[in-house]
């Protein structure tokens, strides 16, 4: 009778360990769950100022799954990221949101942008590109060649820009992030944007709509294909 009561304590207890065991697993699986839901979050705008050196620096936002270039580790700057000395707020603003939301791409970027001034976003997508990231700008050519403008300098890193040459602007602003996460909305890429205007920003996960903005994307690409550019504007026949 007794030696039956002890294996039944050892039985219990086994049995115990095994479930608890299974706690951990049980919640990771919850969570997975948790996470397949599409992302959808709204930035408004004007942006606090705040600080957006630790998100830039090539370590502070280097994807953990990947192991960083050796290129970028030799061009980012030495300063530490954390413990930043300057003056400005240090917490979440719009422009950290949209930034960190840029900074998540492991593949591609696609920037389809009328202005694209802001010098925080202009680091951020050059991070991007000597991560490795395939980076493609279409721009609008009254605006990229602005006082400020970040497009020269994406084309001096070696980052493919084509811009429309028609009288009507390029007006579009959204980008998609690994060809599944659409930003858009009404904001231009410009500090004076970022900081003064009422605007909204759209980060979203839903695949039908990321579909159609790619594929918008790839035909004004393809429509900008410097091969079919006219240098000198053909005369009307009459
Ligand atoms: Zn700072």
């Amino acid at each position: 009778m007794k030696r039956v009561s002890w294996q039944v304590a050892v039985g219990t207890a086994v049995g115990l360990a095994l479930a608890l065991e299974a706690v951990p697993a049980l919640l990771r699986w919850l969570q997975g769950r948790k996470k397949r839901r599409p992302r959808r979050e709204v930035l408004f705008f004007p942006s606090q100022v705040t600080c957006t050196e630790a998100l830039l620096q090539d370590s502070g936002a280097a994807p953990r799954r990947r192991p960083p270039l050796a290129a970028s580790a030799a061009s980012a700057p030495s300063e530490p990221a954390v413990g930043c000395p300057c003056s400005l707020p240090h917490g979440e603003s719009s422009l950290s949101r949209l930034l960190r939301a840029l900074l998540e791409a492991k593949a591609t970027l696609e920037l389809c942008l009328f202005a694209f001034s802001s010098p925080q976003l202009g680091r951020a997508v050059q991070l991007l590109h000597q991560r490795g990231v395939r980076v493609r700008v279409i721009t609008d050519c009254d605006y990229m060649a602005l006082n400020g403008s970040q497009i020269g300098l994406l084309r001096k890193a070696g980052i493919q820009v084509r811009h429309d040459q028609d009288l009507g602007y390029m007006h579009h602003k959204f980008a998609i992030v690994d060809k599944k996460l659409l930003i858009t909305g009404s904001l231009n890429w410009t500090t004076q944007a970022i900081q003064n205007n009422r605007e909204n920003v759209l980060i979203m996960e839903d695949e039908e709509y990321v579909k159609l903005f790619l594929k918008e994307f790839e035909r004004i690409w393809e429509e900008f294909n410097p091969t079919k550019y006219t240098f000198f504007p053909q005369k009307k026949s009459q």
